[in-house]
């Protein structure tokens, strides 16, 4: 037993001090090599030693490696690398330093640049905030790792306030341990990212204009600009075009002085060009693209050079400059072969100049759509918002996107006008859409008024009115059947409803018609129309559904209903409805379909109520 022991010391400790030597050595020459791919080659030539250093040098070293393969681009090798060092700390459970943790930090950014899910990097990045916490002399290392975590947060509006909570710990930590400017500028700038990413505008302004502020007193230029350019697409969501200009002036300016930042130039005209754009000067912007797209040799973010030709492309698009369209298209396509428009116009003005009219046209229609989902959102997280906009804004918001996509709709439809319009009536009407929703809810926003009701709206339950119902319904009868989709329509009507007003009165009435109403809301997807066409009878509309989809719909709004209650002092009365449901067939009227429900809707209520009749 001594004698092993004895030997190993004996072998182990001049072996030991030799490895220690040739580390240093290596690691001193390596300290003046300035190139990465120079430093990747010359690390690389030592890998074979690198298995006589001590533990912890051989975590240093594919440490080393991993940072040089990662500044020479090789993104998979560096993975392969901090996977090494984690490695070899674990598996002979050195005791921690922050070389693990820093090791998880590298490889989850690795992780990060492969596949920019979340889900891949986020696992690291945990591991690694909790090691540092286990290191609590390490203040700086941990607001940065609480930082990194915190943009796991970003993508969902669920998770926003976690991924607050960590920034408001790093704020915490921070300030508590007087630490350096340039981490006050990371958390704010993280901050304002993740209000950002969640359409917070107003709230995402304030926290970026703070990181830049800290960013200026370190002179950070590269941040700084960084910041500005941010700034500029908030700005314009913000539809500030005032202060949009502040900060590409800022761009220009800092562009100006710092020509040690070759790239500077060419995204200063990238956000003269977006800015141009928002205001609607497409020539300006036409030529602003362009001249970015002559300063691309200096820089390496292929995605805004992507994004260039796209967006030049649209303004040349707008001005009717067909050739110039396909030009520079056709630039764009030379220098990323099969590159995937990354932007939607992009694809539609590629099928309007394929000839694909109407598929164009479509490609406009889904993006009114979708623009009305997002702003949809950004009412609903808008906390600046919540406290005065209730539903009944966001169905009005509703009903006015539903009704301009429905107009962009027809126009596809119809056969007669002339096919080339087409495209620039939808261009002008997306706009319109997208133009008109930015400026309702800015409005709501920033006056922190009640929105008027307009004339669509019951006044008791907030959803459409009889005429504003019946106007929905024929228009999407005429859409759908001409395009060939099912629809279906039900007709309700609460059950024993005198009874409630005899019984409770009539304002326990009202509040069971709008309880009734909230609860169906939650059974019915955002595009069915949902109106009240009588005291207490209600029309919905269902877009692309068939019968037999409309049947388990109706059995389920059923159900829900009839879970309700509504009580005044010691009484308490069950809710339910009856419901009649029918097709909507090209053969006959909205008024006739809506006929037949009804006839459906008094088979279910002579059955004896709460049930669905098929009509
Ligand atoms: P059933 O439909 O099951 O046959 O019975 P019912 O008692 O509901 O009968 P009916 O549909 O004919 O009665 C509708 C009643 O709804 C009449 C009216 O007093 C009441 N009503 C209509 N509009 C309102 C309203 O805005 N508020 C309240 N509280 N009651 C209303
Ligand atoms: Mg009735
Ligand atoms: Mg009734």
């Amino acid at each position: 037993m001594l004698k092993v022991f004895l030997l190993v010391l004996v072998i182990g400790m001049p072996f030991g001090a030799f490895a220690t030597q040739e580390f240093d050595r290596m690691n001193e020459k390596a300290s003046v090599i300035e190139d990465a791919n120079e430093l990747r080659i010359f690390l690389l030539s030592h890998q074979k030693v690198s298995a006589e250093f001590s533990l912890l040098e051989q975590v240093k070293y594919w440490h080393m490696l991993g940072m040089a393969q990662d500044k020479s681009n090789e993104i998979d090798n560096a993975y392969q690398s901090f996977t090494n060092a984690i490695r070899i700390f674990e598996e002979n459970q050195l005791p921690l330093t922050t070389d693990l943790p820093l090791a998880y930090i590298e490889r989850s950014y690795m992780q990060y640049l492969k596949t920019y899910q979340a889900k891949d990097y986020c696992g690291d990045r945990k591991q690694a905030l909790e090691l540092i916490r286990a290191l609590p002399e390490e203040k700086s290392l941990t607001v940065k790792f609480l930082v990194q975590n915190a943009f796991c947060f970003a993508d969902k509006p669920e998770q926003l306030q976690q991924g607050i909570a960590l920034l408001d710990e790093a704020i915490a930590t921070a300030k508590q341990n007087n630490l350096e400017n340039n981490l006050y500028s990371m958390i704010y700038n993280a901050l304002g990212h993740l209000y950002n990413k969640n359409q917070l505008y107003d709230k995402a302004y304030e926290y970026l204009t703070k990181a830049y502020d800290y960013w200026k007193l370190d002179n950070d230029y590269a941040d700084m600009f960084n910041m500005q350019h941010t700034l500029v697409s908030i700005s314009i969501q913000r539809l500030d075009m005032k202060a949009a200009q502040g900060h590409v002036n800022q761009l220009f300016m800092l562009a100006e002085n710092h020509s040690e930042f070759p790239d500077f130039y060419f995204f200063s005209f990238f956000n003269k060009g977006l800015l141009d754009l928002a205001k609607e000067e497409y020539l300006k912007a036409y030529e602003s693209f362009g001249e970015a797209l002559s300063r691309k040799a200096q820089t390496n973010e292929k995605y805004f050079v992507k994004i260039s030709y796209e967006k030049q492309s649209e303004a040349a698009y707008v001005l009717g400059r067909f050739d110039d369209v396909k030009r520079i298209l056709a630039n764009y396509e030379n220098e990323f072969p099969n590159a995937k428009p990354l932007l939607t116009v992009t694809s539609a003005i590629k099928e309007y100049l394929a000839g694909n009219i109407e598929k164009a046209a479509n490609i406009f229609y889904l993006e009114a759509r979708n623009e009305s989902i997002k702003r949809r959102q950004f009412i609903q997280q808008s906390s600046e918002a919540a406290t005065f906009i209730n539903s009944q804004n966001l169905l009005t918001l509703d009903n006015k996107v539903l009704q301009q996509t429905l107009e962009i709709n027809s126009l596809m439809l119809s056969e007669q006008q002339n096919k080339n319009s087409i495209v620039y009536l939808s261009l002008s009407l997306v706009l319109a859409v997208l133009l008109g929703a930015i400026l309702f809810i800015h409005h709501l926003v920033k006056t922190r008024r009640a929105f008027k009701y307009s004339a669509q709206t019951d006044y008791l339950t907030g959803i459409a009115n009889r005429r504003h119902c019946f106007e929905q319904g024929e228009v999407l009868l005429n859409q759908h059947l001409n395009l060939g989709y099912e629809l279906s329509l039900m007709v309700f009507d609460i059950d024993h409803f005198k009874k409630v007003n005899d019984t409770l009165g009539h304002d326990v009435g009202d509040n069971a018609l709008k309880m009734v109403v909230e609860k169906v809301k939650t059974t019915l997807r955002k595009q069915d129309v949902f109106g009240r066409i009588g005291g207490e009878e209600f029309l919905v509309i269902l877009p692309e559904i068939d019968i037999g989809k409309a049947l388990e719909v109706a059995e389920r709004l059923n159900k829900e209903v009839a879970t309700l209650s509504i009580s005044k002092g010691n009484i308490t009365m069950p809710l339910s409805v009856s419901i009649g449901v029918a097709k909507c067939t090209d053969s006959e009227s909205l008024d006739t379909a809506i006929a037949r429900a009804d006839k459906a809707l008094y088979q279910a209520k002579s059955m004896g109520r709460n049930r669905v009749v098929k009509g």
